[in-house]
């Protein structure tokens, strides 16, 4: 056997249809096979007697068939088989829908296990569809079971039995990340025993050691990677900045700085003068005013000769800033451009070339810009918008782009400060703590979708006053990405339109859109000529229309407290007093709990730490999302224990041996995680 990335498809057991299945989870080598991680755990590892089994709770008891299975057909597509089950305590009576097979399977005086929830009484207990299995041969019962994430052709069963095969053809060749004597010094179980146990565990103790090991290796590698980061910044001299007149920027806006903003440009232009590259985090709830601190940050790498480029997470945004920033910025002898993945590719040509050759100073995109293709002149500063939709990996790829470029990035999002730590590792951080002067706070409610009727007049009079609103759907369930909730929000606007509002402009958008598609609704909506605007989350990020005074979100309970916080922050951005409606049906008091703090608080960070606090860390990026290349295992809130350990190893391994010449195959995965998370934006 090769290596962890020998292709899936050769590993004994594994043929081409199961790799093919393999690959519509994503799973392609070795190595993504026997990390891809049971989500949970079902403990079936008790095996009671039937006089045990409490009606109502799910669990395995080992019986005999006590008579030959009966089968009964009901009607077309419903066959009953019936079996009795006995063991020294009680019977059990077991009934399988469409299972005809088991009839010959199930042989009277032999002893099988049966799991699944009990029903009935004390003289007689009940079972439907259990999973049967003989006893002494079971897979799936007598033990702790994984339980994957799966997609369409893959069952539990296959995975489990394909990472069985994964563990068992790479059991001598597993690498070991961790030098040993880390390992050692933490107490960490090796890394055999680790992947083995995280998928089957032979007890929830060994499970934690496994789970531990594996979380701790994350973060240990996550935290190399980080300060590889910041060494190469900090070695790295770079030609400082020279002071800039601001005066002609800021007598060009309509409005002076909040104090806060302007000490977050103060500390910027420090950094870029200072002869070492910035990497600061701008942090301000929404509304504060971000943008036109990273507009004068890019006026002053301009005014000294220097490319700027900001980065936003979406079209519409990239789109927004540079309509707005554009007709701030040119009259001041700012250059600017706009580029993403609505160019077409003769566009892009055209522009990278005008780019690498410095006819152009300030460019505003989204991903596209870092690219491989696009050149820049000499770039000087690197902003990226609303970051925690970008990955560290996306970070580094874009400052790889020039000779050292400055690198500012601004979130809204309120972290915690143990995530803080994590995401922002790298980064020093200046803080917009104030809001322009003269917003109102959003007034914010809370009701079940008996109040439609209500909240359509509501939106009908606004409309009448010249405001607009947004309304947004979510997807149908977490499973089923992208296509229902372009449905959802489809349907949704056309009810809307025909038969509530059919003299109102109704529009829609979705992530599904084409850029062109979506650009013309957003300008249009921006441009006041649309009054309701149905919407998934791609309008979370950023937007900014100040007419809008209205945010109605459907199925509110599918949201996160700080996504709900991102999309009440689109309204309440002009001088008129505007609303937030939540509409939930959900009776389950945990998330009505969760909707209220909504309606009592507007402070982001406090939101933020309700969030974490009632969903758990996990949730609190939303699956995957949070682009930390390389953490699976390791949940960033509560290891905070754990990350404070994996630090201080990491800093005292980096102490010791800066180049980790000691250990190749830690500086190996390190530098494979760091462009893996690079690459994904391609
Ligand atoms: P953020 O990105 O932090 O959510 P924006 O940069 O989009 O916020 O700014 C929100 C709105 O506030 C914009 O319409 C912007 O023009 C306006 N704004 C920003 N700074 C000020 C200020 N100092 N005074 C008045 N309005 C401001
Ligand atoms: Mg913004």
């Amino acid at each position: 056997m090769a290596d962890l990335k020998t292709d899936v498809r050769f590993i004994r057991g594994i043929g081409e249809q199961r790799a093919s299945a393999l690959a519509k989870l994503g799973i392609h080598t070795l190595r993504d096979l026997i990390s891809w991680f049971p989500r949970r755990y079902e403990d079936r590892s008790q095996i009671r007697r039937i006089a045990d089994l409490t009606p109502g709770e799910t669990a395995c008891t080992a019986a005999m068939v006590a008579a030959a299975p009966t089968v009964s057909h009901i009607r077309k597509g419903l066959d009953l088989v019936k079996v009795r089950a006995v063991d020294e305590s009680g019977a059990l009576d077991v009934t399988f829908f469409n299972q005809s097979w088991l009839k010959n399977s199930l042989k009277p005086g032999q002893t099988y296990v049966f799991c699944g929830k009990a029903e009935g009484n004390l003289l007689l207990r009940r079972m439907t569809n259990p999973i049967v299995e003989p006893e002494g041969r079971q897979e799936a019962t007598g033990r702790i079971i994984p339980v994957y994430p799966l997609s369409a052709g893959v069952s539990q069963r296959i995975l489990s039995r394909s990472i069985r095969q994964g563990l068992d053809a790479c059991a001598d060749i597993m690498p070991d990340v961790l030098p040993d004597q880390i390992r050692r010094d933490h107490q960490l179980c090796h890394i055999g025993f680790a992947y083995e146990h995280i998928h089957f565990p032979t007890s929830f103790e060994t499970l934690e050691l496994a789970r531990r090991r594996l979380a701790f290796e994350e973060l240990f590698l996550f935290t190399l990677g980080l300060r590889r980061l910041r060494q190469r910044r900090e070695t790295a001299p770079v030609e400082p900045f020279h002071p800039v007149d601001m005066e002609p920027f800021y007598k060009a806006l309509p409005f002076t700085l909040t104090a806060a903003q302007r000490r977050c440009v103060e500390e910027a232009l420090e950094d870029m003068t200072s002869g070492r590259s910035m990497n600061r985090l701008c942090q301000g709830d929404v509304g504060s005013g971000k943008t036109v601190v990273a507009a004068a940050c890019a006026y002053f790498s301009v005014k000294n000769g220097r490319q700027a480029a900001l980065m936003a997470p979406t079209e519409i945004l990239a789109r927004q800033h540079y309509e707005g920033l554009a007709p701030l910025l040119e009259p001041l002898g700012v250059r600017c451009a706009l580029l993403t993945g609505a160019n077409t590719a003769k566009e892009k040509r055209t522009l990278s070339a005008a780019l690498a050759a410095g006819e152009r100073d300030f460019v505003v995109g989204t991903h596209a810009l870092i690219t491989g293709n696009v050149e820049y002149h000499r770039l000087g500063l690197v902003v990226t918008d609303e970051q925690h939709r970008f990955g560290v990996g996306q970070r580094a790829a874009l400052a790889g782009k020039g000779d050292h470029p400055h690198t500012l990035v601004m979130s809204a999002t309120p972290i915690p400060r143990t995530l803080a730590l994590i995401l922002y590792g790298d980064l020093d951080v200046s803080v917009i703590d104030q809001l322009p002067p003269g917003r109102r706070p959003v007034q914010t409610s809370f009701v079940d979708s008996s109040y439609h009727p209500r909240i359509y007049r509501f939106l009908r009079k606004l409309a009448g006053e010249g405001r607009q609103a947004y309304v947004v759907c979510p997807q149908v369930s977490e499973r089923e990405e992208g296509g229902d909730e372009q449905k959802a929000v489809t349907e949704y606007a056309t009810k809307l339109q025909q038969e509530v509002f059919p003299d109102l402009r109704v529009a829609y958008v979705h992530g599904k859109m084409k850029p062109k598609e979506k650009e013309a609704v957003m300008s249009a909506f921006a441009a006041g000529e649309t009054d309701i605007l149905v919407s998934t989350t791609v309008i979370e990020v950023g937007v900014d229309v100040p007419n809008a005074a209205v945010m109605v979100v459907e199925n509110a309970e599918r949201f996160g407290l700080s996504q709900l916080h991102q999309l009440r922050g689109r309204v309440g951005r002009g001088p008129w007093q505007s609303y937030c409606v939540l509409i939930s049906d959900n009776q389950n008091e945990e998330t009505r709990q969760r909707l209220k703090v909504m309606t009592k608080t507007a402070d982001g960070f406090q939101i933020a730490e309700e969030d974490l606090r009632l969903r758990g860390p996990g949730d609190f990026f939303g699956q995957r999302q949070h682009g930390l290349p390389g953490l699976r295992v390791a949940d960033i809130g509560c290891d905070a224990q754990l990350l404070r350990e994996a630090q201080a190893a990491a800093d005292a391994l980096l102490e010791r041996d800066p180049e980790l010449k000691s250990c190749p195959a830690t500086a190996g995965r390190m530098a494979e995680l760091f462009t893996e998370a690079a690459d994904t934006l391609n």
